[in-house]
């Protein structure tokens, strides 16, 4: 349910993060300048405020993907479509991190806030809009945008970054499953009563919007139930993941990727009891890191 590199092309790379555009997206944008035109004397302005809406979202997707790195967790792609930005971020399993990667994203509109005002504020002491009104009206509207944006994130509503937060929060009594199945729980509630705004406001955009934060939210809820019988299995506290610390569960849950066959890898060395094949990297089933079974031994590791 969210855009991935197909119909999308990159623009350009920065500190090892790809920005791709997808392509629906120039149908939007010439929708959205054409919309903005009569705001203006001058269309240019027009485009310049899309412009600007455009760098605030990449900024802010920006947030998400270098607090991610700063914590440990890989984010090499965002990808900008009609709905706005995706920062696809994969901080490491901890309620922490999960936290500082999803907040650093509203945190930029709330430091741009100051530097919009700033601009706005300067440029009419230097009498600036009396000469060109369409300025008054572009600085204006970074500052309405800029408030939109931070307020429709925050609300509470899984996946929007305001219910990743709810999330994260929740990690810390709840843990990691039941964290997330409260967070969509509310999120479902949420996600209905924007359903109920768009038929009030016969919005299609806003129905839309809707129809995705819902399905997000339904798979997000999907993983959780997953999460949870997960954590109810027995575990072999003898190995422990070198990533996130998770001893694996005691059981045939891997498969072997030579004759496709499920084995337990740490009952028998990593060696498929049926094709006698190695696995090389054995991945961990709470985090999805696949590291060497040498890595997974606690004994080894902690001396
Ligand atoms: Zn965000
Ligand atoms: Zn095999
Ligand atoms: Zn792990």
């Amino acid at each position: 349910m969210t855009p991935t590199r197909q119909g999308s092309f990159r623009l350009f790379k920065f500190k090892g993060i790809a920005v791709h555009v997808h392509w629906s997206w120039f149908f939007v944008a010439i929708y959205s300048v054409s919309i903005r035109v009569p705001n203006y004397a001058s269309p240019a302005w027009a485009l310049a405020e899309y412009l600007a809406l455009f760098l605030v979202v990449l900024l802010h997707e920006f947030g998400h993907a270098l607090a991610c790195r700063q914590v440990g967790g890989a984010a090499d792609q965002i990808v900008l479509w009609p709905l706005g930005g995706v920062a696809y971020v994969a901080p490491p399993p901890r309620p922490g991190a999960t936290l500082w990667s999803i907040t650093a994203g509203p945190l930029v509109n709330v430091v741009l806030l100051p530097v919009f005002y700033g601009l706005f504020y300067a440029a009419g002491a230097a009498g600036a809009f009396e000469q060109n009104p369409d300025l008054f009206r572009f600085l204006r509207a970074l500052i309405i945008m800029d408030v939109s944006l931070l307020v429709f994130n925050l609300l509470p509503i899984y996946p929007l970054d305001g219910g990743q937060i709810l999330r994260s929060l929740l990690w810390y009594p709840l843990g990691r499953a039941r964290s997330l199945l409260a967070a969509t729980g509310i999120g479902f509630v949420g996600g209905l009563a924007i359903v109920g705004l768009a038929v009030w406001w016969r919005s299609v955009w806003i129905g839309i919007m809707a129809f995705y934060l819902l399905a997000n939210c339904w798979q997000s809820f999907q993983q959780a139930k997953a999460m949870r019988q997960l954590e109810k299995l027995p575990r072999r506290p003898e190995f422990k993941c070198p990533v996130c610390h998770a001893s694996p569960p005691v059981g045939r849950y891997w498969r072997c990727p030579a004759c496709g066959q499920n084995f337990d890898p740490f009952a028998t060395a990593a060696q498929c009891p049926h094709c006698q094949a190695t696995l090389d990297l054995t991945p961990c089933p709470d985090c999805g890191n696949a590291r060497t079974q040498r890595s997974w031994d606690a004994s080894i590791r902690d001396a």
